[in-house]
């Protein structure tokens, strides 16, 4: 009789110890929690989480009430996708999104859900006010955004004065003693060798703007009719001119016209990454081939080299930012930040294609990308 009743006594603290540390994190002013069903309607929510949305809580758990009122409505898809998910796996892994306030602003939140009670399909959020690290992440796209205009600023300078300076040496009076035509020569080499740094400086701060750009959503594309054959075929002719010693290949469907609706200018880009990139990486020796192919709906476009190739880990990382492959014979001559592959992963994306890359270790790799066909009459 007296152990009987110390385990009872044990078993109830041990639960009010439980219930405590619920309401602990409940009523903190940490995180909000609710308890919704899939329908969604809302059956218990904190005051944080209320207090976050500006509606009052009588509002939110009424019966005329549904959680898909807090979803914009850009996301209302996603939210069925969340609450398959939570069904058929009993918990939702913590996810960005944004909820929208009573007033009809938008809170950025992190998310993490867990299904309570299958039968009644009752789940319990948790939710985190992630605004002020979208803030500080936005100060400092802004930051990185700024920098880099104002590096570019002088670039151009520096550019133009090596030019001009080029062009005086080229114009020199043809009567100079032979040491000053030696100087010259020298300074001229000097010369041509500073721009051709400048150059991939230019296209560096380049890149960074792009990506800053990309993250402050002011990236924007200049869509037209297009024939994707010319764009490819300027593109593979300037590369060609800029590498005239290495080989490229280039196959073309039967079309003439290929059209599709585009920013030739954004499209040429993409390309010419994967072309400057099979030809950074792979040996000078080898072909790297470009091919335009046509599907019933949308034209692929890849570009083959003999290079190193990538494991299925790098397949995947190489469309990250600032990814780079560490290993040896990956790294090109004049250093890359590893933002190409992402800027031209949100260029295509942008334009409703897609990118990817088939390789294996030493069997080269084959970059491509789609674009939907357009359907319209198009010039060529
Ligand atoms: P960057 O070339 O400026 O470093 P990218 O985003 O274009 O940046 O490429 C990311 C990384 O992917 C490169 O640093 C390189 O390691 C790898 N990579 C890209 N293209 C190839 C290729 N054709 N063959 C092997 N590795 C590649």
């Amino acid at each position: 009789m007296f152990r009987d009743v110390t385990g009872r006594y044990r078993l109830e603290q041990q639960l009010r110890f439980n219930e405590r540390k619920l309401r602990s994190l409940a009523e903190s002013n940490i995180l909000g929690m609710a308890v919704a069903d899939l329908d969604g309607r809302i059956y218990d929510i904190n005051d944080w989480f209320v207090h976050l949305l500006g509606y009052s809580k009588d509002e939110l758990l009424s019966e005329s009430f549904n959680w898909s009122q807090l979803v914009p409505q850009s996301n209302q898809e996603a939210l069925g996708r969340v609450m398959k998910t939570i069904l058929s796996t009993g918990a939702l892994l913590p996810s960005e999104g944004e909820y929208l306030r009573k007033d009809g602003s938008r809170v950025p939140v992190l998310a993490a859900g867990t299904l309570l009670d299958r039968e009644r399909h009752l789940m319990l959020g948790v939710i985190l006010d992630m605004s002020e690290q979208k803030a500080a992440e936005r100060r400092k796209q802004e930051f990185l955004s700024m920098v880099s205009h104002e590096l570019r600023t002088p670039l151009t300078s520096i550019l133009g004065l090596i030019e001009l300076a080029l062009m005086q040496i080229d114009l020199r009076p043809r009567s100079l003693p032979p040491e000053a035509e030696v100087l010259l020569g020298q300074i001229e080499k000097l010369l041509k060798r500073a721009d051709r740094q400048v150059e991939i400086e230019t296209r560096l701060v380049e890149e960074l703007l792009e990506v800053t750009r990309l993250e402050l959503h002011t990236f924007e594309l200049s869509l037209h009719p297009e024939n994707l054959v010319t764009i490819v075929q300027e593109t593979v002719a300037n590369q060609q001119q800029a590498a005239r010693t290495r080989h490229i290949e280039l196959v073309l469907p039967p079309d003439e016209l290929v059209p599709v609706i585009a920013d030739a200018g954004r499209v040429g880009q993409v390309l010419t990454n994967y072309l400057a990139n099979a030809l950074k990486y792979a040996p000078v020796d080898q072909p790297v081939s470009v091919r335009l192919e046509v599907a019933a709906s949308s034209a692929r476009v890849s570009v083959r080299d003999q290079g190193m190739g990538l494991t299925a880990e790098q397949q995947q990382r190489v469309w990250e930012r600032f990814y780079q492959v560490a290993a040896p014979g990956h790294q090109g001559p004049d250093g890359g930040l590893g933002l190409g592959l992402a800027i031209a992963k949100a260029i295509v994306e942008q334009h409703q294609g897609q990118v990817g890359v088939e390789s294996a270790p030493g069997q080269g790799s084959t970059f491509w990308f789609t674009l939907p066909l357009a359907t319209g009459p198009i010039q060529a």
